[in-house]
């Protein structure tokens, strides 16, 4: 689905200091960004630079401690259903089964439970789950509880998605698959996605954007525009503008000898 240039989340002046009681931690510096419609923009820096804390500040979990952050047009000021949220873990609830753990946002909402039950099947399929829906997780592998999740974050139709490192618990491989997976429900769905990873190469196989964070109190030290076609393929990682890319983003970070 072709992105547009309207814009759905802007940050003015958004930043973040917690207070604890040993004194405040400046984790995030004002941060003006704005992501539009469609778009897959993608946050990468290393561990403890604020990534979280600016997904929670978006998702409204968090508040900012100066500036303004608007969805869709309107100031975020506590949880809103607007988005879907998929942590590093999928969290299902173990006694739930696949299909219900999925229906979790419809019940929470109180949302027409025939409609989009039928949805969750629709998702579950789409992510290769058709099967799986009566197992529960425990029943599944690593990666297809991740699936799971995605479908959760999906069920009651959100138009923006936001992804805190989803596949750091997976191995190698079973990421690469994620990736690609990933891709194709976004390319079917059009959802506007904001996803972290402190993964150089998964940043640019997916992102349309790569907003790159230095260390923290975090800010943004560069953007840079993903020009490679879709759909990608893992292949893509081998092209000469994934490698060039891929170098210029490790760059910023080989003055403290990498990402984490
Ligand atoms: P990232 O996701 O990039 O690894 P976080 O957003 O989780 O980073 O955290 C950014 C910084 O803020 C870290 O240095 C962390 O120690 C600090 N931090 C995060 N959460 C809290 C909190 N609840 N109280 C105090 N400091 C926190
Ligand atoms: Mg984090």
């Amino acid at each position: 689905m072709p992105q547009s240039t309207r814009p759905i989340i802007e940050m003015k002046g958004v930043s973040k200091t917690y207070r604890t009681r040993d004194g405040d931690v400046p984790s995030l510096k004002p941060i003006d960004f704005t992501i539009n419609e469609g778009e897959f923009l993608v946050v990468v820096g290393p561990s403890g630079c604020g990534k979280s804390t600016l997904l929670k500040m978006v998702a409204g979990l968090l508040p900012p401690s100066t500036g303004e952050i608007r969805v869709q047009g309107k100031v975020i000021v506590q949880p809103h259903s607007g988005v879907g949220v998929v942590f590093q873990q999928p969290l299902l609830l173990p006694w739930r089964s696949v299909f219900s753990n999925v229906m979790m946002p419809v019940e929470v909402k109180g949302l027409d439970k025939d409609v989009y039950g039928k949805r969750a099947h629709e998702l579950l399929e789409m992510a290769g789950l058709k099967d799986f829906a009566r197992k529960y997780p425990w029943q599944l592998s690593g990666g297809m509880q991740q699936r799971a999740s995605i479908c959760r974050a999906l069920v009651h139709d959100p138009k923006i998605v936001l992804m805190d490192e989803p596949f750091g618990a997976l191995d190698a491989m079973t990421r690469e698959k994620m990736n690609v997976e990933l891709q194709r429900i976004q390319r079917a769905t059009g959802k506007t996605v904001l996803f972290i990873t402190h993964s150089i190469p998964e940043a640019v196989f997916l992102a349309d954007r790569v907003m790159v964070m230095s260390e923290r109190p975090g800010t943004i030290a560069a953007v840079y525009d993903v020009e490679l076609e879709r759909p990608r393929t893992l292949d893509v990682m081998a092209d000469p503008r994934f490698v060039a890319l891929t170098q210029k983003i490790r760059h910023h970070f080989y003055a403290h000898g990498g990402l984490d």
